[in-house]
This record gives structure tokens, sequence and C-alpha cells, in this order.
């Protein structure tokens, strides 16, 4: 099988809420750039990647559509099925830039799992379980509001929520305070401060916050920092920006920096290395979330396949970007139940993407052909 056309295209997410607000700052939407793989057996091939604006992580919009046009002509006329191989063909055309490799390497997968005959999680070597827990992040507002936003998202179905912290540590106090009066022993409550605290703030936040019971995300952004902070701190604590290489978790499994790790699929580049990532925290005993910056239905599936191929019992929980937002890229994704997901059971990714609302394509390269 060869692949004989790679081509992008761009598609606004708004939030259904308006907004969303972390680390301090308001986004409206994600803005997504979805890839088809095209190839000679004609199966089509597709991956999403939608930053939260350029703040959130290394990823964002001009970056991504601008790499691609470095990377489709590399692939083109290869067999899609060598993912390990192009995963080194990127490598060596582009240094770093994971962002950008993410929705080859997606479409990559989604045509080697369609020409297998199996389902992504099935690909990935099995699937643990029917569906996947969902958590639900509260937008960073004042504490009445967030109790409020809560509280609508307890009414639809969830049971784990994410208090957006990272902000004054007592204002901070009184939002976890107010979403846990309303949350009830069933419901887990993280912390996540998206690395927008000192060490100082989070120190502050454990001691006003004592009498709760919750898992601490990502107080700090530097590493040691964080460790200092775990050092002090007897709740389970949970590293996502941090855990950004192979390398990072080595050290955090080295140090005992953390219980859990949150692996994005974007910032490993793709399925290929996040899946290594996943495997080695598994291993390490730590527990494991996988998930994305953000996206719809594409981005979804691969987060639901990935989870659901991680082993039930070190699985944490993920998330349904794709509910959060009103337009979607793709149909034949399954339905989000009871706070949990499933991931489709059509070979690949099993989802259908809503083509005509992409627009042109952004970026298209054939083989044999021009591109740009
Ligand atoms: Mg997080």
């Amino acid at each position: 099988m060869k692949i004989t056309r790679i081509a992008a295209y761009g598609l606004e997410l708004p939030f259904k809420e308006g907004s969303y607000r972390c680390r301090n700052r308001t986004e409206t939407g994600q803005t997504s750039t979805i890839v088809e793989i095209g190839t000679d057996a004609g199966l089509a091939g597709w991956g999403e990647i939608a930053p939260l604006g350029a703040f959130y992580s290394e990823a964002f919009a001009g970056g991504v559509r601008a790499g691609l046009g470095v990377l489709a002509p590399e692939l083109l006329g290869r067999d899609p099925r060598e993912v390990q191989r192009l995963a080194r063909v990127m490598d060596a055309a582009m240094y770093g830039q994971m962002d950008v490799k993410t929705p080859i390497d997606i479409a990559l997968w989604d045509l080697f799992a369609q020409a297998a005959g199996l389902p992504l999680a099935e690909a990935l070597g099995g699937r643990d379980g029917h569906a996947v827990a969902l958590y639900r992040s509260v937008s960073q507002d004042r504490p009445e509001v967030m109790e409020r936003t809560a509280r609508r998202h307890l009414d639809d179905g969830y049971r784990r929520l994410q208090v957006k912290v990272g902000d004054d540590p007592l204002v901070d106090a009184e939002r976890l305070e107010r979403v846990a009066a309303l949350a009830g022993p069933d419901v887990a409550l993280y912390c996540d401060a998206n690395g927008g605290w000192t060490s100082q703030d989070a120190l502050r936040f454990l001691d006003a916050t004592r009498g709760l019971d919750y898992v601490l995300e990502q107080p700090c952004l530097a590493y040691e920092e964080n460790l200092r902070v775990r050092r002090a701190c007897a709740r389970p604590f949970v590293l996502d920006e941090s855990c950004d290489s192979l390398d990072a978790l080595v050290r955090i499994r080295a140090d005992g920096a953390a219980d859990g790790v949150t692996v994005k699929i974007s910032r490993f580049g793709g399925v290929t290395r996040a899946r290594r990532a996943r495997d080695l925290a598994v291993d390490s005993g730590l527990m494991v979330t996988v998930e994305c910056v953000g996206g719809a239905e594409i981005a979804s599936s691969a987060i639901a396949h990935m989870s659901l191929s991680t082993p039930a019992e070190r699985r944490t929980h993920t998330v349904d970007f794709h509910n959060w937002f009103s337009v979607s890229n793709a149909a034949g994704f399954p339905d989000v139940r009871d706070g949990a997901m499933r991931a489709p059971t059509a070979a690949g990714l099993g989802v259908v993407p809503l083509k005509e609302r992409f627009g042109p394509p952004i970026l298209a390269f054939d083989l044999g052909g021009h591109g740009g």
C-alpha cells in the first residue's frame, strides 16, 4: 500500500459554553487541523490536532499548518502501515515539533488498523473493558459561577470533576469548597492548576483545603518546583504538563514525583510514541490518563481507543472534548453515557469525517503531482 495523497483541512471549534478559561487565560474555541491520508488501496486515514490557543502547550494552529507543508512531501509514496518507520522518517525531516507530527501519525494508525481489519483499540493490543470514565473540567471563573458549572456537569452524568485552579490560592480554595459541597462522596475531584501556581501558592492551597478529598494536578510549571510541593503533599499527585517526553517520564518514576501522569497524544507526536509512554507509565506502577490538547470527534476517537487499550486497573479517566464544542467533525462516534465513553467498533478510528464541513484543503500534496 502506498500513500498517494496528503491533505489538511481547517475547522473552527467554538466552545458550547461560549468560552473556556484555564491558567488565567480565556479562549472562545479551538482551531482544529484535520489531516487526510489517501492510499492506492482506496483507504483513507484521518488525524486531528486542535490546540487551545498558543499558551496551553507547544502546539499552535499556525505552527502545525506550516509544519505539515514540510512533512507531507516526505511521506508520499511510502507504505502507511509502517508506522514506526514513518515516525523516524518524520523525525529525520523535522526536529521535535511533536504537534505537527501528531495528526499524521494518528492518520497512519487509522490506516494501519483499517488494513488489519481491526478497531484501533484492538490493533494496539486489545480493549480492556467497554467504556472509559470521563472527567469534565470546570472552567476557571468566580467561585459561584464554577459551582453552577459543576452542577450542570453533574446533571449531565459526569462523576469526575477537574476544578481549574492556579489562581489566588485562597480564592481557589473557595472554588474547590463550593464544588466539593455539591459533588457528594461518589464524585472524584481533581484540582488542576495547569502549572499556574508558585510552590508557595500550592502550599497555601494545600493548607487551606486540609479537610477536603481531592487529587492535586500539576501545581507548578517547573519540574523542580512541583517536586518541592510533592514532598510536602499528602494527597495523590498527578503530573500532566511535566510529562512531555520519555526522559521526563523516566525522571518522574526515579524521583517518585507523582502517583499518576497524563499522556497527551500531541506531546508525543501521535499514537506511536504516546503508546510507548503509556506502557512505560503502566509498567512503572503509575496511574495513567491518555488524552490530547483538544479536538472534536476524530481526536476523541483516538483518545477513546488509546484509553481503552490501557489496562483498566491503571486507567484513571479521560475526556470527551468533542462534547465541549458546538461543531462536529465526524459521524460514527459512539455515545457518551453515564459519564463514560466507548470507542468505535468499526476498523481503524471508526469515524466518518464530515468532509463537506471542512471546505477546500488548506494544503494538499499528491504523489507525482503538485502540492502546496
Ligand atoms: Mg491537566
